[in-house]
């Protein structure tokens, strides 16, 4: 039996460390400067298990999209519920809990610039990439006002722009990432975040010296309901793309338009290489399927126009955090018990690859 997902970051967080604190992890907490919706401290917090010096390590990331987070903190909890607390060969298991504190807390997808994570690991020396089609839809995702009729009205607009470009071309424009319309969704900032910046300082530092380093980055909303799609952010041909599908078997490109994912640009996984050359690096994204993608679509549009025109703090807001929170994870056990094996896969795969 699994523990079941947490309400609320602050009980994810304190049921994380509880379960690290068990097995004698080593615990270090890195606060973020702002508060969450009950008004407590925000941390990344980093649980690590196993050889204190070894070679390689397992990277385990959940949070990346906030609200994301409340399934991934129950996949890791109940990984060191399980796991050999003795081991003393093999990899290091590094756990990293709530990369998107604010987001977590707040149960959104962004994070506290309303930037989604994995469109801002571009190259910030580079022009931003240009996607000019989401400006004819930026007023219809996110209107001014989310009452019933305008809901009806832009839902029934944007069918009609679905029309116009076709359902795959439509799911590119609007998730493939922006860079124009800071309270539209899936925008990718306009330089690093808080988060981007911890992680790279924090990867490069923990990864100088390792030889090589598994990464699993646990995700939800995408997909047929509690099936893990395994996502690379590889092209096939690269060494890293065929050590994905060597160890994980199942993979698809989130370059090639095969998966269940728009072509992403931006992605933290994509950029992770760079944090630290010296280290081989074997990452993975496991997407996991909740509800269909309208559902979800239109709870992150409610969510974009209640942070971009509305009060966040406000009674009403409950119900938008309700809406987000039914779109990313599934409260029925059933749902959660559904998701782990994948996990348990990956996550085993990575060791015994990785192993003495
Ligand atoms: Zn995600």
């Amino acid at each position: 039996m699994i523990e079941p997902l947490s309400r609320s970051y602050v009980d994810a967080r304190a049921a994380f460390l509880e379960a690290a604190a068990a097995v004698g992890a080593r615990l270090t907490a890195h606060p973020h400067p702002l508060r969450g919706v009950q008004g407590e401290e925000l941390f990344v917090d980093v649980a690590e298990v196993g050889p204190a010096d070894a070679d390689d390590v397992i990277v385990v990331v959940s949070g990346t999209h906030g609200v994301e987070g409340y399934l991934g903190s129950a996949l890791q909890r109940h990984h060191l519920a399980t796991l050999d607390p003795d081991r003393t060969t093999g990899p290091t298991l590094v756990f990293v809990h709530a990369l998107n504190p604010y987001g977590m807390s707040w149960v959104r997808r962004v994070n506290e610039d309303n930037v989604d994570l994995n469109r801002n690991f571009v190259d910030w020396s580079q022009p931003v990439p240009a996607n000019t089609e989401y400006a004819q839809l930026a007023d219809l995702l996110v209107p001014s006002s989310w009452t019933a009729q305008d809901q009806e009205r832009t839902l029934l607009a944007l069918m009609g722009a679905v029309q116009e470009f076709g359902m795959d071309r439509m799911q590119q424009i609007i998730q493939g990432g922006q860079f124009d319309h800071p309270t539209g969704v899936f925008y990718g900032g306009t330089g690093p975040t808080w988060s981007h910046r911890w992680l790279r300082d924090f990867a490069s530092r923990r990864l100088a010296g390792v030889r090589r380093a598994a990464i699993i980055d646990l995700h939800t909303g995408l997909g047929p309901w509690g099936h893990g799609s395994l996502l690379s952010s590889n092209r096939p041909g690269e060494a890293a793309h065929d050590r994905q599908v060597a160890w994980w078997h199942d993979v698809t490109s989130l370059d090639d338009g095969e998966s269940v994912s728009a072509i992403v640009t931006g992605d933290w996984l994509a950029a992770a290489e760079g944090f630290a050359p010296g280290t081989e690096i074997t990452g993975i994204c496991i997407e996991y399927g909740t509800v269909d993608a309208i559902t979800v679509l239109q709870s992150l549009r409610a969510d974009a126009v209640l942070h971009a025109h509305g009060d966040p703090t406000a009674p009403e807001a409950v119900a938008v955090r309700d809406q987000v929170r039914a779109a990313f994870v599934d409260d029925d056990p059933a749902w959660l018990e559904a998701c782990w094996p994948r996990y348990q896969f990956v996550a085993t795969a990575a060791l015994e690859r990785l192993g003495p």
